[in-house]
């Protein structure tokens, strides 16, 4: 079978794909180098009923400590990239698995703008489109100029800027296919790029608890609302059930003391919404991805 040719991780571990290390066994993790490998993925899951997951850096996403059948995808093979200069503009032409971290010394090392103010995401190229993720009024689908995506038979399709449906945290790819290719356009700045990410850095740090595993916003904000200050106001801050808690340092991010249990994740989540519904008719809407 063509399938069995493309590297892959059999029962392996979640914990390892998720920021937040919970997770149980992977029947199936697949590392496609390639659009075709793929492509051959996503067909056979097709024709033989099982879900896939494209998995970037886990960094929100929750997975069940049970065993789960999907098809997950790993990008982890997919971080080719290329730059092209047209005067003062600058395309970044990349795979699925690019990381952030990656952009962020592409564009410090040419002192482009645009991107500063998501330095610091933990994220994919993948994922991060995938979210619409986004920080301090910069979303990564104000900079994407076109997606490569293959959909669930794991035909090409592509999507220029305009034609992609987006929303705060959404886009039309968590419905479902795999981003395989993504193009972001960058400017020559005049101000000093390197000088923005610090201070970006060091306020994500201030604010975040980075010591700690997290999974990053556990719910959107309802706007105009903020969904860490909904949890703040109902007691849910440092709230903690087993090894698993809202953190103290920001209400929103969900953290693992050490051995998080997906059950108490769980329980936590459901009385954080309860909490926040009985006292302001707000339901909270889930960012984290949570698979099971
Ligand atoms: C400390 C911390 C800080 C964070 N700060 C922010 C922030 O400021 N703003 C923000 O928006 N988010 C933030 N996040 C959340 C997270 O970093 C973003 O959602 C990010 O975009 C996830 O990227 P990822 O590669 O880790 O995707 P994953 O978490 O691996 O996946 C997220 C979703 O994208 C899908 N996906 C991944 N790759 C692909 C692909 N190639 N094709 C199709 N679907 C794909 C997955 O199936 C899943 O549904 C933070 C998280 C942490 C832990």
């Amino acid at each position: 079978m063509l399938i069995d040719r493309i590297e892959q991780a059999e029962n392996a571990s979640l914990k390892e794909f998720s920021s937040i290390r919970i997770g149980g066994r992977a029947k199936r993790i697949f590392f496609p180098k390639n659009e075709e490998e793929a492509r051959i993925i996503l067909r056979e899951s097709l024709e033989r009923g099982v879900m896939t997951f494209p998995i970037g850096l886990g960094s929100n996403v929750i997975f069940s400590d049970s065993d789960l059948k999907h098809f997950f995808i790993s990008t982890n093979n997919l971080k080719k990239y290329v730059i092209r200069q047209v005067n003062d503009e600058y395309y970044i032409d990349m795979l699925a698995g690019v990381s952030f971290k990656t952009i962020v010394s592409i564009v410090k090392r040419l002192n482009l703008e645009g991107f500063e103010n998501l330095s610091g995401i933990p994220a994919t190229i993948g994922g991060a489109v995938c979210m619409n993720a986004g920080a301090y009024g910069t979303e990564i689908m104000d900079l994407v100029q076109k997606v490569y995506w293959l959909d669930e038979k794991g035909d090409m399709v592509e999507f220029y800027h305009q034609d992609i449906i987006r929303s705060y945290r959404y886009s039309q790819f968590q419905e479902g296919g795999f981003v395989y290719r993504v193009i972001i356009k960058l400017k020559k700045s005049k101000k000093e790029i390197k000088k923005v990410i610090k201070e970006h850095l060091l306020e994500r740090n201030r604010k975040q608890p980075l010591d700690l595993p997290t999974s990053g916003s556990t719910y959107k904000n309802p706007l105009p609302h903020y969904a860490g200050k909904l949890l703040e106001e109902v007691g849910f801050k440092g709230r903690r059930i087993g090894d698993v808690g809202f953190s103290s340092k920001h209400a929103n991010f969900l953290v693992n003391y050490g051995d998080g249990k997906f059950a108490d994740l769980i329980r936590l989540l459901e009385k954080a919404e309860e909490a926040v519904f009985k006292s302001t008719e707000i339901e909270l809407e889930r960012e984290v991805k949570i698979v099971e």
